[in-house]
């Protein structure tokens, strides 16, 4: 038996037939930069989340970029993101000229943890930039509570977690604004990059729709020195096709998950996925934590089952931000999740029985 870390099989099947004929559509049309596609899946996605703008840019990582840049966030001034983050967040943060500084999480949710973000506070401080990873919300009402208080603005970072939610409010609808990934492999993905802002705030949003245009408003009228950073169109067909589906393919992570959750709670060496009090979690990655976690995740891919790391090193200790000065030890929460994390398949379409196989060859792992 072979079970891929991640398959589109039953994804690509269920939407070929729609995926073919926008993109006739779409060819037949010969628009290629912002027209009606974009626009529509702006709507829709905007509609979807519950929230009042929705601008689509080129990818996760210019979506962040041009948060910070559209709040006037640079040189100088301090970001607070999570220290167990993937490294787009930070990297967001160094391109505006502004310091990222590293909170730990919460050792059993993975996400920021509100208790430590006080703590890292000070006067240079102007954002807050929560990461919902994995698929779960963060802790939203305590960090909002916290941004008001200490006058902070708040960017999600929702790559990871579209369709999650905290006491029912949905994530990239809490923050002033917010940062979502249609990266292929996320839970809503184009067919290669894509990505989009969502804010309640209609200033924000106009700053954003110029700045992703080469701040021009009015075609060869350039208000401020923006990007170049759109939303394809022909992403933005695919991706109205695929958001249709989206609800179901969540629905279809979190049986995985719960079949997950069954098959392996009596393995005491692993430690399982937790989910704060009034959280949700859409298990865009279904992640264990193990002391032997290379070890294990070799034997399973003796036994055909693809694993991934998610990651491997923190951002602390990546040579890309030695010149923070940080070293081995400094965050213990997140080098501890480094060092132990293991990622197990997870996809639409998977069934219970590719569960219970990966859950049986772990089991053996330990009774060996
Ligand atoms: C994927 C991801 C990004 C970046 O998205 P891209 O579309 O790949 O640029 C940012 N933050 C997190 C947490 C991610 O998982």
């Amino acid at each position: 038996m072979k079970i891929p870390f991640l398959s589109f099989n039953e994804t690509n099947k269920a939407v070929k037939q729609e995926i073919l004929e926008a993109f006739e559509s779409f060819f037949d049309k010969a628009w290629y930069i912002l027209g009606d596609s974009v626009k529509q899946f702006e709507k829709e996605y905007a509609d979807y989340n519950n929230v009042s703008n929705c601008i689509g840019v080129s990818n996760g990582l210019d979506a962040l970029h041009l948060s910070l840049k559209a709040l006037n966030i640079g040189a100088g001034d301090e970001v607070i993101v999570p220290s167990n983050t993937y490294i787009a967040t930070l990297l967001a943060v160094s391109y505006v000229g502004a310091n990222p500084v590293l909170v730990e999480p919460d050792i059993s949710t993975y996400n920021i943890d509100p208790a430590n973000i006080q703590k890292a506070i000070t006067g240079r401080t102007k954002a807050i930039m929560p990461v919902h990873l994995y698929g779960q919300c963060c802790e939203m009402k305590e960090i909002m509570a916290l941004a008001e208080k200490n006058n902070l603005f708040v960017i999600e970072d929702n790559a990871q977690s579209q369709g999650s939610a905290y006491g029912g409010k949905l994530t990239g609808t809490w923050g002033h604004i917010n940062g979502t990934s249609f990266y292929p492999g996320k839970n809503l993905g184009a067919l290669g990059d894509a990505g989009a802002i969502t804010t309640n705030d209609k200033n924000l949003a106009h700053k954003i729709a110029v700045l992703r245009n080469y701040g021009s408003e009015k075609k060869y009228y350039n208000e401020v020195v923006g990007f170049n950073m759109r939303l394809d169109e022909i992403q933005a067909a695919f991706l109205s096709v695929k958001l249709k589906y989206l609800p179901e393919w969540t629905k279809q992570r979190q049986q995985i998950a719960t079949w997950y959750n069954e098959a392996l709670k009596n393995i005491f060496q692993i430690v399982l996925p937790s989910i704060a009090k009034e959280a949700t979690h859409v298990y865009h990655l279904y992640v264990i934590r193990s002391e032997r976690r290379d070890e294990l995740q070799k034997y399973l891919q003796e036994h055909g089952i693809g694993t991934l790391i998610h990651y491997p090193v923190p951002p602390h200790l990546q040579k890309a931000y030695n010149h923070l000065g940080f070293k081995s030890g400094d965050f213990p929460i997140a080098e501890k999740i480094a060092d132990t994390c293991l990622s197990l398949p997870i996809w639409p379409g998977m069934q219970n029985e590719d569960v219970n196989y990966v859950a049986e060859k772990i089991r053996k792992f330990y009774d060996r």
